[in-house]
């Protein structure tokens, strides 16, 4: 029960004005008047403290819960590491329900399917996002033996999910986000890619189309495939596996649905540590996280921008501090799981057995530029692997500790870390330990760059309110990357006429006063070419339990062939999925997938 990294003074971090308005407006206690009643250092010590009480469940003394009740402060008041953001805004309060997001199964029948509407207004009232596989459902015009009618299909009850949570809209904290899968082998496949190409249609779906290895092969070998009856598993009919692939990128490319899920590698992966509770049919919203059916994850983000030690223009990477930072982050994230008020009764059940958790980072762009490497830069790949590899093998060793104190997650001996497992036997706490979330929320706080996101502009205007109740009272300051208005700066190219120039829209590549390292190391999304961000996806993958969240972005005059490639590469290099975004490609233009979501 020691813990490290608790001796001496320590100052809260301070907070960025869009951090302690995000707070406020998101996180914070309200009263009925709808102001916080609560600091963010209030809210940081009141999850603390509330997470800090598994320690008294688990046979711990007072002193041990003190401990941890001040571990986890200081990591969040540090801002070098904040839990997901239901966490943060129900821990110690009447909701209690902490987790970012649910996978629920779809059972064909009528009753399963609005069962499971039922579960996810449930979930989406409390905060948390969903997904699911719609692939167990007949197709549309088969038989419906009790009424002799004929079935609607999965599209058309998707509809109904949708409407279902354009109703409840969360109480105003977070919209209700929802996944919707179907594997490749669907009768309905066709529908199902083309139903979000009328924009107006399932605005409140992600959809990914699950693609198995024997149509990876077909798509190869440029030959057929079979199309499964889900009610029986027989084959009713082949299909051409480049057609169907065409399709499907031919619609990303319009405006970025479907993504893919490499379904079978996924199933062959340390995301499904426990076959038995599985397959795994489907991701939660963004695509970071695939789940058990009734599966929950707790997700946690380290901020990779504190992790650097070192002069400015000679830094590198403080390890020693990130081991620390790790260890405690799996304990918090542990500690979640235990003090979690799980919506319904199933999922508590799969969330216990497995002990889930998803620890991850944010903030990856940012250290970049801190140690003045290029994102689009072998360089960087190398040193994504590095990062990635030791917080992979740290969060295994914590939980491994926490297993000899606390036990193994229940499921253990039927999980691959069990006596007849392929990765065991070692003890294990949490079934799987890492994910890459996008951090939508959390990076605004902690005031870094979104999980491993480039950056996105180096400057932008910012409308800023003077009066709530009158949103024609305002002013427009022009907002700068923190680093590079330092960096402007001290080598003396800082203009007030530059960064009006950026924040407009212009390229620093076109200014001649800045010097070619500074275009370097502060290039934008737009500039990475796709092929540099699903390299990147990829080397963050090859070390993640789970899966990352990224989005692919491709400048406007894209083409379709573009899209096609990258879907390839993001197969051909170990991704567990894909999700594009081609520039101006829908009506309102959202900055990332996290934000839509
Ligand atoms: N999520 C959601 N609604 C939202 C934002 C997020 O349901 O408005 C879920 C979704 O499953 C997503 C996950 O939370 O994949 C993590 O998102 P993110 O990292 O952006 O959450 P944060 O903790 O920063 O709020």
């Amino acid at each position: 029960h020691d813990i490290p990294g608790l001796g001496g003074d320590f100052q809260p971090a301070e907070l960025s004005h869009n951090a302690k308005v995000v707070i406020e407006r998101r996180i914070a206690k309200r009263n009925e008047q709808g102001d916080a009643v609560e600091t963010p250092d209030e809210v940081f010590r009141r999850v603390a403290r509330n997470l800090a009480e598994a320690e008294l469940r688990f046979g711990g003394t007072e002193q041990d819960r003190a401990a941890a009740e001040e571990s986890f402060y200081r990591l969040m008041a540090s801002l070098d590491f904040l839990p997901n953001s239901p966490t943060l805004v129900n821990a110690g309060r009447e909701l209690q329900q902490l987790s970012a997001c649910f996978v629920l199964p779809v059972p064909d029948s009528i009753e399963g399917i609005f069962e499971a509407i039922k579960q996810t207004a449930i979930i989406h009232k409390s905060g948390g996002g969903t997904g699911f596989s719609f692939s167990r459902l007949r197709p549309a015009n088969a038989k419906v033996k009790t009424t002799m009618g004929v079935a609607s299909g999965p599209v058309s009850f998707m509809k109904v999910f949708d409407a279902a949570t354009e109703a409840i809209k969360q109480g105003g904290t977070r919209r209700g986000a929802n996944m919707g899968i179907l594997r490749v082998d669907h009768p309905d496949i066709d529908e199902f890619i083309e139903m979000k190409a009328d924009m107006t249609t399932l605005t409140n779906f992600n959809i990914s189309v699950a693609v198995t290895e024997a149509f990876m092969k077909a798509l190869e070998a440029g030959t057929t495939y079979d199309i499964i009856d889900p009610q029986t598993g027989a084959a009713v009919a082949k299909r051409d596996a480049r057609e169907v692939w065409e399709k499907m990128v031919r619609n990303a490319w319009k405006n970025g649905d479907p993504g893919v899920i490499f379904i079978d590698r996924i199933n062959a992966s340390r995301a499904n540590p426990v076959p038995k509770r599985g397959p795994v049919e489907s991701t939660n919203p963004c695509g970071e996280q695939p789940l058990y059916p009734h599966d929950s994850c707790n997700l946690g983000s380290i901020n990779l921008k504190h992790f650097t030690k070192g002069e400015p223009g000679a830094k590198t990477v403080d390890f020693e501090r990130l081991r620390t930072t790790v260890w405690r982050a799996v304990h918090l994230l542990d500690n979640v799981i235990e003090m979690n008020q799980y919506p319904i009764p199933e999922i508590a059940e799969v969330s216990h057995a497995i002990r889930r958790i998803g620890l991850g980072v944010m903030g990856w762009a940012d250290m970049l530029i801190d140690l003045r490497i290029p994102y689009n830069s072998e360089e960087a790949l190398r040193l994504a692997r590095e990062v990635m590899s030791f917080i992979q093998k740290e969060a295994d060793a914590a939980s491994e500790q926490l297993a000899r104190v606390r036990g193994n997650f229940p499921d253990w001996a039927d999980s691959i870390y069990g006596p007849k497992g392929p990765e065991g036997p070692r003890p294990m706490r949490n079934a799987t330990r890492t994910t890459i979330a996008p951090t939508g929320t959390l990076s605004i706080i902690a005031n870094c760059s979104g999980g491993i996101e480039p950056v996105f502009a180096l400057a932008f205007i910012r409308s800023h309110y003077l009066d709530k109740n009158d949103p024609t009272k305002r002013t427009e300051l022009t907002e700068v990357n923190e680093q590079f208005e330092a960096v402007a700066k001290a080598e003396g190219f800082y203009s007030e006429e530059l960064m009006r120039f950026l924040a407009e829209g212009g390229h620093l590549s076109e200014r001649p006063e800045v010097p070619k390292w500074v275009k370097d190391v502060f290039v934008t999304a737009h500039e990475i070419s796709p092929e540099w961000h699903v390299r990147m996806q990829a080397a963050f993958q090859e070390f993640t339990d789970n899966a990352v969240s990224k989005t692919i972005n491709f400048p406007n005059s894209a083409t379709v062939d573009d899209v096609r490639i990258s879907y390839e590469l993001a197969y051909r290099t170990g991704c567990k999925g894909i999700t594009i975004y081609r520039d101006g490609s829908r009506e309102f233009q959202v900055l990332k997938h996290a934000e839509k979501s």
